[in-house]
């Protein structure tokens, strides 16, 4: 059996436990580290233009509206706001007395970062083609009214790739895979990267589910690998914990690259690692970099 390939790291949102998550601060921070893996959010803004951003509703735990003020709650909804009203919020700092600050103790502020544009991340990242870039588009099929329809989505993010002679390689992952479908059929070329969470209550994965577009019928029969397979994906992005080593054999087998989230702890780094996996999307890249290279 050969060597496997040292995995491809990404880093989470540019990179979250270094600079605000996806800001054009942390992508040009990941470039200038040498990481050769980004991956960003996108969702649809009022003017149905493609923004990186994770959260459908703004968010209190970072957003400042354009008085310097820190939201009391979550909101409006990011569907809701032009690209005008999106970018007169300052999304550089973690808020100090919001919980999801203390998650990331070492995040460095970059105050007066703005919520990009695709059209701007991808004018960006074109500068340098061994950027391998993920780009997730969030859509919510529990909840249809935090966000565009799933064709809308594809093809917003289909139309701004198209508009540029992108070399990067590239992958467009999503949890919800009716946006996959439409992306599918709209541009089957682009290669479709399959977001996975089970067990869980936030879980996608289950019978009868919703973001599963039909498939979740076949759960009870096959492996999940083999599902994803015959959509004809080319990436698995399970949550770290769902994979096994015999789930990743499968998935490659397959002919699936196996690109796991968010992978933050050392330990599973290592472990992910020595399993062989295709890819590690971590909040911590250059972490993950040096164990990396540790072993390759
Ligand atoms: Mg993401």
């Amino acid at each position: 059996m050969s060597t496997p390939r040292p995995p491809l790291v990404y880093g989470h949102r540019g990179a979250r436990g270094v600079l605000p998550e996806n800001t054009m601060d942390s992508f040009r921070w990941l470039r200038a580290q040498g990481i050769r893996g980004v991956e960003i959010d996108v969702q649809l803004c009022a003017d149905g233009v493609p923004v990186v951003i994770h959260d459908p509703l703004m968010p209190a735990q970072l957003a400042r509206d354009a008085q310097g003020r820190w939201l009391q709650d979550a909101g409006p909804k990011i569907i809701d706001l032009t690209l005008a009203e999106l970018q007169r919020y300052d999304v550089g700092r973690l808020n100090p007395d919001h919980p999801y600050g203390a998650r990331y103790p070492d995040q460095r502020p970059a105050d007066g970062a703005l919520i990009p544009t695709l059209a701007g991340f991808l004018d960006w990242a074109q500068q340098d083609p061994s950027l391998t870039l993920n780009i997730e588009i969030k859509s919510f099929a529990d909840r249809a009214e935090l966000g565009a329809a799933p064709a809308h989505l594809a093809d917003a993010v289909a139309d701004v790739i198209a508009a540029r002679a992108l070399v990067n390689p590239l992958v467009i992952s999503s949890f919800d895979w009716r946006v996959l479908s439409a992306l599918h059929r709209i541009a089957p070329d682009i290669p479709r990267g399959y977001l996975t969470l089970e067990g869980t209550q936030e879980a996608n994965i289950f019978a009868a589910s919703p973001w599963m577009d039909g498939a979740a019928r076949r759960l009870g029969d096959t492996d999940l690998p083999r599902i994803i397979a015959d959509l004809g994906g080319k990436f698995w992005c399970p949550f770290h914990r769902d994979l096994t080593a015999a789930r990743l054999s499968t998935a490659q087998a397959l002919g699936l690259q196996v690109n796991v989230w968010t992978v933050n702890d050392p330990d599973d780094i290592a472990r992910m690692i020595a399993m062989g996996v295709d890819g590690i999307i971590t909040d911590y890249p250059q972490r993950a970099a040096a164990m990396v290279s540790g072993v390759a």
